[in-house]
């Protein structure tokens, strides 16, 4: 079927609440993207931070075959190895608590919002600008930004916003507050690391009252920043995270992950969802960990990142180079023409996060020579 063939479908049958850019592509393998029309393209996005192991990994399609003929689905009523498996491994990677399974990052985040909820009945929950969160209405609600709320309102009630600084996230913290939930690096909003000073006072803060302090390493996590966990390049510890986009392989599974003190606050009955943790999931997820839990890829996460920034920053027309790892973010004139001409005359995959802001999300398994091919594209069509 023809682009255009396609187009008239979308233009007739799907409803219009994304602006695609005229491709389509059909395979992909590593850092690289073929289109119907075989021109190879690389891939500096990874589907928005989901590719971590790289289009089709190897290890992530072989879990996937032997899973997908052997058994789908049961829901959560019975027990399947993968999904017990996931959950040891991820609790033990990072907070040490216990693990509830979801399908995406918006639902991961619903799940952390009624936990901390449930753990101090009606309580605040402190939120930063610039935040993003998801779009179902828990998720919503706690993305302080004007264009994507105003439109649904009333969102959920008890949700607090605050600029994020050190001294606003202390003054908003209060006995009736139920937790702080925040991004460690701000993605959606253009790739902004919140400081130490900011992350330890809403520690502090939360400790003070007995809030949770939750870490929505949605983007940040499965090893984007270095680590397999960002939070772990900072010196605190959050009594949870969420996780999704990179956790599945490339097929869709999020968690919630408690430490210790939350990990028994939902029973039977409080929270669930029919396909979640589905061993299909959990068996790519599986993989996908093998994968990126491994210190040698972590180490060369934080190496290419250092390059990636230090040769972005001696480009002309590009202006304050931020991130960590392999989530970096950079300033531009007219960011969505520059993506688009990257897309068309490059063939690099990249994204505008705004009119001023290109966001990078390589593959983590991207090679030196892919990062320079990449610097090369944007140099050339800047
Ligand atoms: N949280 C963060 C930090 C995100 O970057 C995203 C997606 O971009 C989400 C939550 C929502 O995830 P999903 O699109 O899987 O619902």
């Amino acid at each position: 079927m023809s682009l255009t063939a396609l187009q008239a479908i979308e233009s007739d049958h799907l409803i219009p609440n994304y602006a695609r850019q005229p491709v389509e592509f059909v395979r992909g393998e590593g850092a690289r993207l073929w289109d119907a029309d075989g021109v190879e393209h690389l891939d500096f996005l990874s589907g928005i931070s989901v590719l971590n192991v790289g289009h089709c990994h190897p290890a992530v399609v072989a879990a996937v075959r032997e899973q997908v003929g052997r058994l789908t689905h049961t829901t959560n009523l019975f027990y399947t190895e993968p999904a017990m498996r996931l959950a040891q491994r991820l609790a033990a990677s990072s907070l040490g608590g216990k693990v509830m399974f979801v399908n995406s990052g918006t639902e991961a985040n619903e799940a952390a919002l009624k936990l901390v909820r449930k753990a101090k009945p009606r309580g605040e929950i402190v939120v930063l600008r610039g935040g993003f969160h998801g779009r179902t209405y828990g998720s919503l609600s706690a993305t302080p930004q004007e264009s994507k709320q105003a439109p649904f309102a009333p969102l959920v009630p008890g949700f607090v916003a605050v600029e994020p600084t050190a001294a606003a996230v202390t003054a908003a913290v209060h006995d009736g507050t139920a937790a702080v939930l925040l991004e460690t690096i701000q993605g959606e909003s253009g790739v902004h690391p919140l400081d130490d000073e900011l992350l330890l006072a809403a520690r502090a803060a939360c400790d003070r009252v007995g809030a949770a302090l939750v870490f929505d390493e949605i983007q940040t996590g499965m090893g984007r920043t270095g680590t397999l966990w960002s939070y772990q390049q900072t010196p605190v510890v959050p009594d949870a995270l969420t996780s999704a986009k990179g956790l599945g392989g490339g097929l869709p599974i999020g968690a919630l992950v408690t430490g210790p003190r939350l990990a028994d606050v939902f029973q039977p009955g409080d929270h669930g969802s029919t396909f979640a943790g589905g061993p299909l999931v959990a068996a790519a997820a599986n993989a996908a960990f093998d994968v990126l839990d491994d210190p040698a890829l972590l180490a060369r996460v934080r190496d290419l990142g250092e390059l990636l920034r230090e040769r972005l920053e001696g480009l002309d027309g590009v202006a304050n180079v931020r991130g960590r790892g392999l989530m970096v973010g950079f300033d531009v004139a007219d960011a969505p023409a520059l993506a688009t001409r990257l897309l068309r005359e490059q063939r690099l995959v990249v994204n505008a996060t705004g009119p001023g802001t290109i966001r990078l999300l390589p593959p983590l398994v991207v090679g030196a020579e892919e990062v320079e091919e990449a610097l090369a594209r944007v140099a050339a069509a800047l």
